[in-house]
């Protein structure tokens, strides 16, 4: 390698460019033992520059595709080319999201961003910070509200104190069950409350179950709302969530990793009403607006609660007596003492697309989606798991020629709940389309379209991927799935 590696890097740069080819397929599955037995990766001799870029190739060969149409599997997908470019500059720079000292460009950029994202949320005195993805942000909702309440919780910790209560929505993210064991809460004090058909939490269930908490002398210290749930998508009626924490005086959260991005369309973001008046937003730009991973905000009503409830004033790292405003070391409002540099790759993609450019890949999705959703509803052989479109998740079973025509009765669901994940498998050894599949509730496993700003898909693919779902859906048979 010479002194600084660069021709190695730009031999890696272009053999990334070849890998982004339309030829190169989605992906060419191998069962671990079949993987671990085509690759080097025994690192105990060193190896030349040629033979490292050799097994460069090969990593690249076996790694998924996450950029095409046909990669349907997750929420996040292809990349913002800018913000790609960020990423790729903040890795150069190899800095930490701390201090000004070290980070000044970045340090002021990260600001500037969270301010034009706590305006768009419609908190503008807030503040904000950027963390490593949407499980942490859940985590500093929760220490953010419960040092509210109790803020003698950071020298004493929880003994002593009234017994708190979590509220979230059954179909809500499992972070915050992490979350809860995390902080010591532990997940039996999450209350579930039931949601409708759709997916939306049911208010009127949320108020009883609060008003319980406290007839039993618990104490009810955060509510965790939904805009845009993992599976279906869905948007809680934020307003009327909001009416019930002010009555109760309860912290409300706004989990928004998924929809927080329709709030860049204004077209789309009065879905998210009543967002404005939560106490603390998480939302994941590296999801449906295609920031490189991982790219997550948190945002706090309360300005200067952040730092109040996370800082240690580290003498090494913070001192008090250096020579610029020490307002700008903003790294003691995070639970992290490194970080990286994730608000750049989210500036990048901003300023170069602009809040209409945004607006107008959030608004394509949408409509991507909706084409999808009418598709769908119109195809011999597929089924809406839900018939309006909230986020842009569009939720289906396909239901094979042999199985159309019968009693759709448990026994019959029961053989779904299998047919779909053996469709998934088909799709994926034949490198046609990753597509995820879940239960939800009631529903036995359906497929799961989400759309993101990147790639656009088009209708015709959109159709293809329809089509690739009936091919390898008629293949199945009675045998295979019993
Ligand atoms: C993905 C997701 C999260 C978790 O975000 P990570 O960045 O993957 O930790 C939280 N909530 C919702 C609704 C999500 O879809």
């Amino acid at each position: 390698m010479d002194s600084n590696g660069t021709s190695f890097l730009d031999k890696v740069l272009n053999l990334v460019k070849e890998d982004r080819s339309e030829s190169v397929p989605l992906i060419r599955f191998k069962h671990p033992k079949e993987l671990e037995a085509i690759l080097d990766l025994d690192v105990t001799k060193g190896v030349s520059d040629k033979e490292l870029e050799q097994c460069v190739r090969q990593v690249l060969q076996y790694s998924v595709k996450t950029h095409k149409a046909t990669f349907r599997n997750q929420l996040f997908c292809g990349t913002d080319p800018y913000g790609l470019a960020g990423a790729w500059i903040t890795e150069a720079c190899n800095t930490s999201q701390y201090t000004f000292e070290v980070g000044p460009v970045f340090t002021l950029i990260e600001l500037k961003l969270l301010n034009h994202i706590l305006k768009l949320f419609g908190i503008p005195h807030g503040d904000g910070i950027f963390s490593p993805g949407g499980s942490i942000s859940i985590l500093y909702g929760l220490v953010a509200a419960r040092y509210k309440k109790f803020p003698e919780i950071k020298a004493k910790g929880m003994r002593n104190l009234p017994e708190m209560v979590i509220f979230t929505s059954e179909d809500s993210h499992y972070s915050i069950k992490k979350a809860a064991h995390w902080l010591g809460f532990g997940t039996d004090s999450i209350r579930i409350i039931p949601t409708n058909a759709a997916g939306q939490i049911l208010v009127h269930k949320l108020d009883e179950a609060i008003q319980v908490e406290k007839d039993l002398g618990r104490c009810p210290v955060f509510v965790n709302g939904m805009a845009g749930t993992t599976v279906l998508g869905a948007i809680d009626d934020l307003d009327a969530v909001a009416d019930v924490c002010k009555k109760h005086g309860v912290w409300m959260h706004v989990d928004a990793c998924w929809g927080g991005s329709l709030m860049l369309s204004p077209k789309y973001k009065t879905k998210l009403k009543g967002i404005e008046r939560a106490n603390s937003i998480s939302w994941n730009p590296h999801k449906m607006a295609g920031a490189p991973l991982q790219c997550s905000v948190f945002l706090v009503r309360d300005k200067g609660l952040l730092h109040e409830a996370n800082s240690a004033a580290a003498q090494y790292l913070f001192q008090e007596d250096k020579f610029y405003d020490v307002s700008y070391d903003t790294g003691d409002k995070s639970v992290q003492c490194g970080r990286k540099i994730d608000a750049f790759k989210l500036w990048m993609m901003w300023k170069a697309r602009g809040d209409l450019g945004l607006s107008l890949l959030a608004d394509q999705t949408m409509a991507t989606a909706q084409f999808c959703l009418e598709a769908v509803a119109k195809r011999p052989g597929f089924k809406l798991v839900v018939n309006e479109l909230q986020c842009p998740n569009v939720c289906f079973w396909y239901i094979p020629s042999f199985m159309r025509g019968q009693d759709m009765d448990g026994q019959w669901w029961e053989i779904m709940h299998k047919i779909t994940p053996k469709i998934k498998e088909l799709l994926t050894l034949s490198s046609q389309l990753m597509v995820s599949y879940s239960p939800v509730r009631q529903y036995k496993n359906f497929f799961r379209f989400a759309f993101t700003f990147h790639p656009t898909v088009d209708e015709d693919q959109v159709l293809r991927m329809l089509q690739s779902i009936e091919d390898c859906g008629e293949t199945v048979t009675l045998d295979m799935v019993s």
